[in-house]
């Protein structure tokens, strides 16, 4: 079990966050793409949200053919190199890839798709065509995934693109939220500059659509537009003392380590409240920053937790301990965090119940919460028309235009939270359904 010191320098924080899918040399991509059956009916491409021709771009990469592979795959899938190295692939493509069925490891289907991209990329090769102009624009609201997947497509069908960002960097949650040694800030941003150079849509940072009134200009300068929001803020437990110093939300605490990296200080000792992939992550990550003691607590019992087993397993892996079967009852501490006051949980007639009888004080000086993202729900309440989900879902029909017929949506503010590929193809085929929607017009 790994146990990390503080890391204090940029090297140092480098090597605590050491690339889970390090970018494969020229000849560890031949090996591995000699390795593909190229079968007939790929199980991998069925995997795959945005059903990349797979056996079709490893067969590229095996004929020395990069520029095709990178082609191969960016056709299906804007985000295709940054998807190459944070999709959950053991659970996707390389989960279905035939090899699993016999004592062989699957083929490393992501880290060939992101040796191929990132050697494209850096090359600066052009492979994107702009679609002639068709007169007109599309406004995209957030420059996530799903909005960057719109923009692109929407470029390569003619029209103008603004996109408008609340942030100072784009890419959404893939260079705010996603675990740093899956992939670096310098790898988002170098990818989403090689499609702004070559697609040429505007991107409109530091610029949050926040008023019915902006919604209004919005909706009188542009034929449609996209919402790519995602989701909102850590969402409130409502616990005793969760207002002390020392108490973040997940998705604030990760975003802080990627813009700050070991310039972020991390105490001694963290409980992370939560049993998602999120909560694995921001466990993991303390435990890398160096906290001494990093404790994951999940109400229910292990099998019942969201995160895949992979992530939970390289949580343990960084030395993160976990408790099984607890409910926060409070935050304890005078301002500061010192600790959390948790009852025990069992199964009675079904139904998990919290034992008020057996409660218990772990001591922590930071408290991560990491039990699920709010929705935008008071954003969406200021567009006309637009109906949401029992879940605070943007409602959308087969062509991703939401209730009002001037608004396409897609990515989290969909599906509630899902991943960057599913993202990736909700742009890329709302760009479509607005196309498809304006030429009926
Ligand atoms: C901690 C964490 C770890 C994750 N790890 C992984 C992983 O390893 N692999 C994976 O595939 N997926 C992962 N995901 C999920 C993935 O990041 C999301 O599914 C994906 O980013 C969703 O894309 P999106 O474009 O819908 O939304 P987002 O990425 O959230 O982007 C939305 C954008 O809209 C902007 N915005 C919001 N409101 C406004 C407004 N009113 N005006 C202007 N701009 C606005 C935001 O600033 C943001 O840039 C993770 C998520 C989290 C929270
Ligand atoms: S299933 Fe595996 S072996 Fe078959 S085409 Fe896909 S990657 Fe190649």
């Amino acid at each position: 079990m790994a146990e990390y010191k503080r890391p204090k320098t940029k090297a140092e924080f480098d090597k605590n966050f050491k690339q889970k899918k390090p970018l494969m040399n020229d000849t560890e991509a031949f090996y591995e793409a000699s390795r593909c059956l190229f079968c007939y009916d790929a199980p991998c491409i069925q995997a795959c949200p945005t059903s990349i021709d797979i056996p079709l771009f490893i067969k590229q990469i095996h004929t020395d053919n990069i520029t095709g592979a990178s082609k191969t795959i960016f056709d299906s899938n804007w985000l295709g190199n940054a998807c190459g190295v944070v999709c959950p692939t053991g659970v996707l493509c390389e989960g279905a890839c035939v090899y699993n069925h016999q004592d062989v490891p699957p083929i490393q289907i992501g880290r060939l798709q992101n040796y191929a991209t990132n050697k494209t990329i850096d090359a600066d090769k052009t492979i994107f065509k702009v679609g002639e102009s068709n007169g007109k624009k599309i406004a995209i609201i957030g420059a996530g995934p799903a909005g960057l997947a719109c923009a692109c497509e929407a470029r390569t069908l003619g029209y103008e693109v603004d996109i408008y960002e609340a942030k100072e960097k784009p890419s959404g949650l893939t260079v705010y939220g996603i675990a740093p040694y899956k992939i670096t800030n310098e790898e988002v941003l170098k990818e989403v500059d090689y499609l702004q150079n070559q697609l040429g849509f505007n991107i409109k940072y530091n610029n949050a659509i926040n008023s019915k009134k902006e919604l209004s200009t919005l909706e009188n300068n542009y034929d449609a537009i996209f919402l790519g929001v995602g989701l909102g803020a850590t969402r409130h437990l409502g616990l005793d003392g969760e207002d002390k110093q020392g108490v973040i939300g997940a998705v604030e605490f990760i975003e802080e380590l990627r813009m700050k990296h070991h310039e972020v200080k991390v105490p001694a000792k963290v409980v992370v409240i939560g049993g998602g992939n999120t909560a694995m992550d921001a466990a993991s990550e303390a435990a890398r920053m160096g906290a001494r003691k990093t404790v994951l607590a999940y109400r229910n019992s292990k099998d019942k937790m969201g995160a895949y087993g992979f992530e939970y397993d390289l949580a343990i892996s960084a030395g993160v301990d976990s408790l099984f079967n607890v409910t926060p009852l409070a935050i304890t501490g005078n301002g500061k965090v010192e600790g959390v006051k948790f009852a025990k949980t069992e199964v009675i007639d079904g139904k998990l119940q919290t034992n008020m009888n057996n409660t218990f004080i772990v001591r922590c000086d930071m408290v991560i919460k990491a039990t699920g993202q709010a929705k935008q729900g008071y954003f969406y309440d200021m567009i006309d028309g637009l109906d949401i989900d029992n879940k605070t879902r943007i409602k959308i029909n087969e062509e991703f235009q939401t209730s009002n017929p001037k608004y396409f949506a897609g990515g989290d503010a969909i599906n509630g939270g899902a991943e960057v590929v599913n993202a990736a193809y909700d742009g890329k085929m709302a760009a479509q359904g607005i196309h498809n929607w304006l030429n009926k017009k």
